[in-house]
C-alpha cells in the first residue's frame, strides 16, 4: 500500500522540458486581469508509480492525457491547494507561509489516501518554476500570481480504492484584485437547509468533494442575490463553520471570535495569521462553537460589532449583512469596520513587504 507512509524522500533532479516559441503566450493586460483564467507557458509536474514521486520535471502548459476510467474523474480522490506570490514595489517576488500550504496538503493527502509529498521539495519545484515565469508576475496594485498545486488519481480501474498511480502538478495564473474599487461589505445567506462537510468527513481537507458538495447552495443563495453561503454544522445546523471558502470572524464585544477547528472546517492559513495579528494588536481572540440564533441576538442588542471571512483570495471579506430564514441581520451599518480594515492593511502591507514581518511570514523567491 502506498499510502499514509512517512514525509516521502525527495525525488531528485527537476527536469525541463522546453516549450516550442509558437506556444509561448502573450502576456495578460495587468489592468483588467480576472481571476483563474489565465495561465503561464510552464506547469510543474511530477508522478506517483510503483510506490514514489518520481520524474519531476517542469514542462509547457499544456493537457494531460487520461484514461476514461481514471479513478479522480469517478471518485474525486484530489487534493489541491492555493496560495499567492505577490511582486513587491522593488520588483522583487514574494512568498506568504508557503511550506504551510504543503504542509497542509500532506494532511488533505492523508484524509484522501493519497501518498505524500516532500513539502520542502514541492516548495522548491514552486519556487523553480516562479523563476521561470518571473515575468508573468503582474505588478499592478493588488494583482497576484495565483498557485494552484494539485494532487489526482489516475488509475485506470472503476473499483472504489486508494489509487496506485497519481499526479502531483501545479498551474500558475496571473490573477487581478478582488476588490478592484476598495473593499465592500457582502450579503451572506445563513444556509440552514444543505451542508458542506460533516465532522469525520473530509471538512478539513482542501479536497474538490467539498466543493462540489457546496455548489448548489451557493447557485441558490447567488439567484436571491447574496454572495456566499454561511455553513453551519451538519448535525443540529446551529453552529457557525465557515462562508463559501473562507473562514469567518465576528467582533463581539471588543473580543474576537471564530468557529474553533473542529474537524469539519478548513484550518486556514489566513484564519491563524487573523489569529496572530489581532492578538499581537491586543484583541482577545476566542476559537469556540458560535452558535447562530445567539449571534442574531447580539446583533440585535447591538453586541456584534463587525463580522468578516478570512482566505488567500480576499484575504479579508466583510459582511454586511447576514439573512437567517426570514430574518435579516446588517452588521456595522454595512460598512467595513477598522479590525477588518486594520487586518487587511497589515496582513497585504506584509504580503508585498510593505511593512516589516516580525512573525517571519515571508520570503522573497
Ligand atoms: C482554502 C479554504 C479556506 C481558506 O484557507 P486559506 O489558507 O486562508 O486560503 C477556507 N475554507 C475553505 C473551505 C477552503 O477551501
Amino acid at each position: 500500500m502506498a499510502v499514509n507512509q512517512e514525509t516521502p524522500a525527495n525525488p531528485g533532479a527537476i527536469g525541463f522540458i522546453p516549450a516550442p516559441p509558437e506556444r509561448m503566450k502573450a502576456k495578460p493586460d495587468e489592468t483588467c486581469l480576472d481571476f483563474g483564467k489565465i495561465f503561464t507557458d510552464y506547469m510543474f509536474v511530477m508522478d506517483y508509480a510503483d510506490g514514489a514521486w518520481r520524474d519531476a520535471r517542469i514542462q509547457p502548459y499544456g493537457p494531460f492525457m487520461m484514461d476514461p476510467a481514471s479513478s479522480v474523474l469517478h471518485y474525486s480522490q484530489s487534493v489541491f491547494e492555493g496560495l499567492k506570490a505577490y511582486r513587491a514595489a522593488d520588483g522583487s517576488i514574494r512568498l506568504f507561509r508557503a511550506k504551510d500550504n504543503f504542509e497542509r496538503m500532506n494532511t488533505s493527502c492523508e484524509r484522501l489516501c493519497i501518498p505524500k509529498i516532500n513539502p520542502d521539495f514541492a516548495l522548491e519545484a514552486m519556487k523553480r518554476l516562479l523563476r521561470l515565469e518571473a515575468e508573468w508576475v503582474p505588478s499592478a496594485p493588488d494583482t497576484t500570481m495565483y498557485i494552484r498545486p494539485t494532487i489526482i488519481a489516475v488509475d485506470p480501474f472503476l473499483g472504489v480504492h486508494a489509487a496506485e498511480k497519481y499526479i502531483f502538478y501545479i498551474i500558475l495564473s496571473p490573477s487581478g484584485a478582488y476588490f478592484p474599487d476598495g473593499m465592500s461589505p457582502v450579503r451572506i445567506f445563513v444556509e440552514d437547509e444543505f451542508v458542506r462537510a460533516v465532522r469525520g468527513g473530509m471538512g478539513f481537507s482542501k479536497t474538490g468533494g467539498n466543493y462540489a458538495a457546496s455548489i448548489l447552495a451557493g447557485a441558490v443563495a447567488k439567484r436571491r442575490g447574496f454572495t456566499q453561503v454561511l455553513w453551519l454544522d451538519g448535525v443540529r445546523q446551529r453552529f457557525v463553520e465557515e462562508v463559501g471558502s473562507m473562514n469567518i470572524f465576528f467582533k463581539v464585544r471588543g473580543e474576537l471570535w471564530t468557529p474553533k477547528l473542529n474537524g469539519s472546517i478548513l484550518p486556514g492559513i489566513t484564519r491563524s495569521s487573523v489569529i496572530a495579528l489581532a492578538q499581537a494588536m491586543g484583541v482577545k481572540v476566542v476559537e469556540k462553537d458560535i452558535d447562530i440564533y445567539e449571534l442574531f441576538e447580539l446583533g440585535a442588542r447591538g453586541e456584534l460589532e463587525e463580522a468578516f471571512g478570512s482566505g488567500t483570495a480576499a484575504v479579508i471579506s466583510p459582511v454586511g449583512m447576514l439573512r437567517l430564514q426570514n430574518r435579516d441581520l446588517i452588521i456595522n451599518n454595512f460598512h467595513t469596520g477598522p479590525l477588518a480594515q486594520g487586518l487587511y492593511d497589515t496582513l497585504t502591507g506584509v504580503q508585498y513587504g510593505r511593512l516589516t514581518d516580525p512573525l517571519g511570514w515571508t520570503e522573497t523567491l
